[in-house]
């Protein structure tokens, strides 16, 4: 048997070159792509919240409009709460989020137009999976959709064949994932967001790295790698704008519940419980109050721009383009 090495964001460092910017205000975190499908442009700062129940809500999206990062709404939003939200400008950096179930599909076919779908599958790598894919992209042409998740170019190759604009491409390193501990599966994240972006380019689509950032640098190395998008949840967790997580605020400071999406809470929240057949491959633990998430914003555009001025990087579109790592 041949071993293909892998590697973790921890593994590799970025290696500095000189550079002809003079100060960060000269770096450019905007991108700006037009999707293979759609023919929409994906613009902002390339960084998502993770449609995961205690961070993506509508409060963040507010928030985080002002940074032009991304939020995936997750997919227990009130209806009707949605589609106000929707008809605002502050959600123009929001993707709506979709499980598989039929259920999900007349949901999100009730709608006239999105912007933006991110479909969500545990299992990336289920036929099942890209015939919904197909179903969403012939109602939806002109809306962006992000797909996932898998981990490897095959993987990718196949999402976006079924008419993704955006593969998402990670499995085993969220926060509070627990499917390698329980499953056996997975691959380091680095080498996914490298292998994975690299094959998203060769069919002029895109890749959105998921999980396994613990800070501003692994969105760096992560996008560095050659992924054009960053997706973090564990990252956005503890700040005020999670305000419908449950929160315990008898310690001080403050606590808030920060669970996987497939951990015994979120089934337990959403669905009556685990069904017998599954086992939960989700972690759950209590964050710190961390205030506003406008500072973690803040960290984030400072990393970004000051890696970029270390890799001599005008662009964050291109900073790929510029970095050598080491292990
Ligand atoms: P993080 O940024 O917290 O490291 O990772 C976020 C990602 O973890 C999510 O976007 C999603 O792909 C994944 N995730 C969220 N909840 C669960 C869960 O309960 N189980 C597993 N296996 N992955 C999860």
């Amino acid at each position: 048997m041949k071993f293909h090495k892998t590697y973790s964001f921890d593994d590799v460092l970025i290696t500095p070159r000189p550079t002809e910017l003079a100060s960060r205000s000269e770096v450019n975190l905007e991108v700006s792509y037009i999707c293979k499908h759609s023919k929409a442009r994906f613009a902002g700062i390339p960084i998502c919240v993770a449609n995961m129940d205690s961070v993506a809500t509508i409060t963040m999206a507010k928030a985080l409009y002002k940074h032009k990062m991304w939020v995936a709404l997750h997919k227990f939003i009130k209806q009707e709460e949605l589609e106000v939200f929707l008809d605002k400008e502050e959600s123009k950096y929001s993707f709506v989020s979709m499980g598989i179930s039929e259920e999900e599909i007349v949901r999100i076919n009730k709608f006239k137009f999105l912007k933006g779908i991110v479909i969500d599958a545990a299992n990336g790598y289920m036929n099942s999976f890209l015939d919904v894919i197909k179903r969403i992209r012939e109602s939806f042409p002109s809306s962006i959709i992000c797909a996932g998740n898998v981990c490897t170019p095959e993987g990718v190759e196949n999402i976006i064949k079924a008419g993704a604009d955006i593969a998402k491409a990670g499995i085993s390193n969220g926060s509070h994932c627990e499917t390698k501990n329980k499953t056996g599966i997975g691959y380091k994240q680095f080498s996914v967001a490298l292998e994975c972006g690299q094959a998203a380019n060769e069919l002029n689509a895109l890749c959105m790295s998921d999980g396994g950032c613990k800070s501003p640098a692994d969105i760096c190395k992560a996008l560095g790698a050659g992924s054009h998008l960053v997706m973090a949840g564990g990252l956005f967790a503890g700040y005020n704008e999670c305000d419908t997580a449950e929160w315990d605020n008898t310690v001080n400071p403050p606590k808030m519940k920060m669970y996987g999406m497939s951990s015994k809470t979120a089934n337990d929240k959403y669905f009556g419980g685990l069904q017998n057949y599954r086992t939960s491959e989700g972690r759950e633990g209590w964050i710190e109050c961390k205030g506003s998430v406008n500072d973690l914003a803040q960290d984030i555009k400072g990393s970004l721009a000051s890696c970029c001025t270390y890799t001599n990087t005008r662009n964050l579109e291109n900073l790929y383009k510029h970095c050598k790592f080491t292990v």
